[in-house]
């Protein structure tokens, strides 16, 4: 029998009316004959207002307290959707991460799932029990519940479909499918039957939050075809698989933005060996997640230096190398909250030459300054000002032609 794992977000979960409706889909794929394990998110919008109540007692919360209380929103949603299959005549039991054996290091609200036993569940099925999984949650090695960073419970569904060698993990969700960028910002955004992990993988680091990006990891290790739906449609979704030749006959596959990025320029660094690590170092030692990294040409034994960080972390890293600077020799240091990494990715890229003069010319075009540039083999990624975020995603959309073909006119006969 046929074992799928399908994990419904949080509009698809959003009210007792849209869980009585996923609930139809669920007993209808159990009556088809397949085994199933249900992943749920909160309700849409819970995890924010939690996170908010927090705010009103302190400004900066207690990590650990903060997860006992946002992993609070997915387990109103899993017992929910048991007594809503229950209702439907079907059996089926809600679990929380931490019933089903999902086990993560210790980063609060950032976890990563480091094992998962899976025994409770594995018992259910043999049952023929649909077991409804609070995702977005594990506990870590003292039994303190932890989460996975936003949009987690994607990583909770794939990283199940591994652990139980499941067929195939369906990630039931607001949108149709993946599209070639966010289809709420570009109207002309176009569906993608399939796409490669490779670049969903990028995608998803990049900005498109149609998956969390350690879900997509987990499926390209384990290689879990996952199929992104929408839980109000039947669509066919998105396939996220192997490459294929397809994939690569065009050079761009999608357009993705990330507006939660901070630069940080260091002014007057000496031009020596062992400076940069220096800098580094002290950043890397509080967990900070440095991206794009710019050195410019020194002169006089000075040079500028700029990377980014997540926005959450700026004025951390701000304090850390202001600390530093007097020890180190740097001049000052600048921080830029408005900036907006806008990136291309496509397999094809490899193949493909002129992609990156393409990108840049066009941004050009409209004006839109470029801060930073990084590259990989199937990505391009420009900083720009974030008030140019929306313009440069549909200049760069039409530029590489991703948008919808208009329908060739028919001739009158
Ligand atoms: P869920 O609550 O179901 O997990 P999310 O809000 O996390 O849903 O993710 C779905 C959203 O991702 C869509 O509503 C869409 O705005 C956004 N999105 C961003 N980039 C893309 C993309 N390339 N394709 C599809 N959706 C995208
Ligand atoms: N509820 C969590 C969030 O809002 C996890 C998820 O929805 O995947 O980020
Ligand atoms: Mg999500």
């Amino acid at each position: 029998m046929p074992l799928i794992i399908q994990k419904y977000g949080g509009t698809s979960v959003g009210s007792i009316d849209r869980i009585n409706i996923v609930s139809e889909r669920i007993a209808a794929t159990y009556q088809a004959g397949n085994r199933l394990v249900v992943v749920v998110s909160a309700m849409t919008g819970e995890t924010d207002r939690l996170l908010n109540l927090a705010r009103q007692i302190t400004l900066s919360p207690n990590q650990r307290e903060t997860d006992m209380l946002i992993s609070s929103g997915e387990r109103v949603t899993s017992s929910l959707l048991a007594m809503a299959l229950q209702n439907r005549g079907i059996p089926a039991q809600s679990f929380t991460g931490r019933q089903v054996g999902i086990l993560t290091d210790n980063a609060h609200t950032q976890a990563r799932i480091e094992q998962i036993s899976a025994d409770r569940l594995k018992d259910a099925l043999a049952r023929e029990i649909v077991p409804v999984v609070a995702g977005f949650q594990g506990i870590n090695q003292v039994s303190d519940v932890t989460t996975l960073g936003r949009g987690g419970s994607d990583t909770t569904a794939v990283a199940l479909a591994a652990a139980l060698k499941a067929d195939l993990c369906e990630i039931f969700t607001d949108v149709e499918g993946v599209y070639t960028t966010d289809p709420n910002v570009v109207s002309s955004a176009r569906r993608l039957q399939k796409i490669s992990y490779e670049e969903m993988l990028e995608m998803a680091s990049l900005g498109a939050k149609v998956l969390h990006t350690r879900s997509v990891a987990f499926a390209m290790n384990y290689q879990i075809p996952v199929r992104v739906r929408s839980s109000f449609s039947d669509g066919e979704g998105t396939l996220v698989t192997e490459e294929d030749h397809e994939m690569e006959q065009e050079p761009v596959s999608g357009i993705t933005c990330d507006k939660n990025q901070a630069k940080v320029t260091l002014i007057g660094v000496p031009d020596q060996p062992g400076i940069a690590s220096k800098i580094f170092e002290a950043l890397s030692r509080e967990n900070m997640n440095v991206d794009m990294i710019i050195q410019n040409v020194g002169q006089e034994g000075l040079t500028d230096l700029s990377f980014t960080v997540p926005r959450g972390n700026a004025d951390q890293a701000k304090e850390i190398l202001s600390k530093l600077a007097d020890a180190v020799g740097i001049k000052d240091v600048v921080l830029t909250e408005r900036i907006a990494k806008v990136s291309i990715v496509g397999v094809g890229m490899r193949s493909h030459s002129g992609v990156a003069a393409k990108m840049f010319s066009r941004l050009a075009a409209e004006g839109i300054n470029i801060m930073m540039i990084s590259t990989s083999e199937i990505k391009i990624s420009c900083v720009i000002h974030s008030k140019y975020t929306e313009l440069a995603v549909r200049t760069l959309h039409e530029a590489f032609e991703l948008g919808m073909k208009p329908t060739p006119n028919r001739k009158k006969t």
